[in-house]
This record gives C-alpha cells, sequence and structure tokens, in this order.
C-alpha cells in the first residue's frame, strides 16, 4: 500500500466515524508514524508503506477511531505558530486560545508591559507564546497540577525561554510573588453538568475542564483575587466559553467600577476574551479597544 492509499483509507475510516478533519487527522498520524514533515509526505505520496509501519499506522488509526485526540496520539501541538510537547495530564491547546496571547500583544504594544502572570499555564503555550514575542517581560507561569507544571517546563526548554518564564506551583494567585502588569487566562469554565464522557475531550484533564455548577467558579474567583494581584495600569484577559461573557463583564464591573472592560469574539463569533484595564485614560485613548470593527 502507497502513503496515499493509506491516507485516503484512514481519511474514510475516521470520517465515518464522524471525525471532523478526517483528512487532516489522518496526515498527522502517517507523518507521525514515520518521523516525517508535510513536504516530505506530499515527496513520498507515491512510496509504498513497508508492513511495520502500515501496522502502526493502523495501530494509531484504532486509537484515534476509538476518541483519543491526535494530539496526545502525537505528542504534539501547533499553537501561536509553535510546536508544543502535549501529553494527557494538559489541556490540548485550542485555536480560539491564540486570541488570548493576539489581546496581550495589542496591550503591550500600547502600554509598558514588564510582568505577566498566566493562570493555570498547562503545557505552557500561551506564557511561551507570550515570552517569544515579549523577551524583555519577566514571565510566571502557574498551575495546580505538577503534572502539567512538567510538561510546561519541558516546553519552555524547547522554545528556548527557560529563563523568561518562572514555573510556580499553587492555586490561582496565591504563588505570584509579586503584582504584575498583565494577568492572563484561560481557565476550566465547563458547565459540570456538561463535561463530555465521550469523545476527544472526556480524554483531557478535568481539572483544567470544570468550571463547576455554572461553570464560572474558578473565574468568578480569579477575578475576586485579582485586585490583590494587579499593578496600578495592570490588565486583566480572560477566555471565556459561549455565553459567559455578560457574567463575567458584569462580575468584573461589580469590582472594578471604573475600569475599561472590552469582550472580543473569535474567529466564530462567539465572545471569547474578555479583558479589563485599570486605568481609565487607557480607554480614552482607545475608546473602541479590544472590539472588532
Ligand atoms: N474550550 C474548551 C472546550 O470546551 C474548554 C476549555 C476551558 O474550560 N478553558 O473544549
Amino acid at each position: 500500500m502507497t502513503l496515499k492509499q493509506a491516507l485516503e483509507q484512514a481519511r474514510e475510516i475516521l470520517a465515518s466515524n464522524d471525525i471532523e478533519d478526517a483528512s487532516l487527522e489522518s496526515e498527522l498520524l502517517l507523518r507521525h508514524t514515520l518521523k516525517i514533515d508535510r513536504v516530505r509526505l506530499y515527496l513520498d505520496l507515491g512510496r509504498e508503506l513497508i508492513p511495520k509501519q502500515e501496522e502502526a499506522f493502523w495501530h494509531l488509526v484504532a486509537r484515534r477511531r476509538k476518541g483519543e485526540p491526535t494530539a496526545y496520539i502525537t505528542g504534539h501541538r501547533e499553537f501561536y505558530g509553535l510546536d508544543f510537547h502535549v501529553a494527557p495530564g494538559v489541556l490540548i491547546p485550542r485555536p480560539e486560545s491564540e486570541l488570548l496571547v493576539e489581546k496581550a500583544l495589542d496591550i503591550a504594544h500600547h502600554q509598558p508591559v514588564t510582568t505577566v502572570a498566566e493562570i493555570g499555564t498547562g503545557c505552557g503555550a500561551i506564557a511561551i507564546s507570550l515570552a517569544r514575542h515579549l523577551p524583555e517581560a519577566r514571565i510566571y507561569a502557574t498551575d495546580i497540577s505538577a503534572p502539567a507544571l512538567k510538561i510546561a517546563r519541558r516546553n519552555c526548554r524547547k522554545h528556548g525561554v527557560a529563563d523568561n518564564i518562572r514555573l510556580l506551583a499553587g492555586d490561582m494567585l496565591d504563588p505570584l510573588p509579586e503584582p504584575v502588569d498583565l494577568i492572563i487566562a484561560n481557565l476550566p469554565y465547563v458547565k459540570a453538568s456538561e463535561l463530555p464522557h465521550t469523545g476527544p475531550v472526556s480524554f483531557e484533564p478535568i481539572v483544567a475542564l470544570d468550571g463547576g455548577p455554572a461553570g464560572l467558579e474558578k473565574i468568578r474567583r480569579l477575578c475576586r483575587q485579582a485586585s490583590g494581584k494587579l499593578a496600578p495600569r495592570g490588565c486583566l484577559l480572560l477566555e471565556v466559553g459561549q455565553g459567559q461573557a455578560a457574567a463575567v463583564t458584569a462580575c468584573l464591573r461589580g469590582l472594578f467600577p471604573s475600569a475599561a472592560i472590552a469582550v472580543t469574539p473569535d474567529l466564530s463569533g462567539i465572545e471569547r476574551v474578555v479583558s479589563l484595564c485599570l486605568t481609565p485614560d487607557y480607554l480614552d485613548a482607545r475608546l473602541a479597544y479590544g472590539i472588532r470593527s
């Protein structure tokens, strides 16, 4: 069987099991089996697989068919143009979370951001993406999960930012040693009753997904703690789930009556990031800040 035939068959198997992006996923699994990049795969499409490779490939396809996410099978996921190591102890970075990074870099364009804290860093994707673009910043990345911090450490080394990021174990803002210019977080926000029992998300760590009965338990707690850990002109960026932006905005408005608060939709039009900046004149300067027109 050629690489092309293997890809086609795998795509059919995955698609008939209701797996989205079956072509891309088949390609990632085949590349992982053969340890080759995309260009090599396309150059070699007519080549025959040796039986051992074929066996290994179908084994991976079977795992994917049973629901295991491709990122856990391959141990890799791309985020903000970088390749991250991922494993079952961490949430797989999602494309929509790149919006958090974009917003953070946008803020850093308009005011000094010398200290940053990412809360619940998981594999470290957000903190590391920021470290690569803000090489002068001192970045703290916290997580309550020791296995997650281990994976984040490995990714910090992989991307050469181990000296820029201090990884801290602990709950929410507790481990932060100082107030920071920017707090950024993709906290667990799935309603407990909506946690999936099947499909790829069911393979991911509950601690990274479970936001309590209304999904907002962790986010509200962080909002309440934030005033003690934000620098005078500090900003807070939170990823939220579909339909949660209004409640989070209201919560922040109550806690920070004079701050500038904005909501930004993701590429699917879902209100995804709630941002708060403590300086009122920041809002005057950029009235439409955070709102895509
Ligand atoms: N976006 C994730 C999902 O539902 C949830 C991540 C989170 O809780 N922060 O797949």
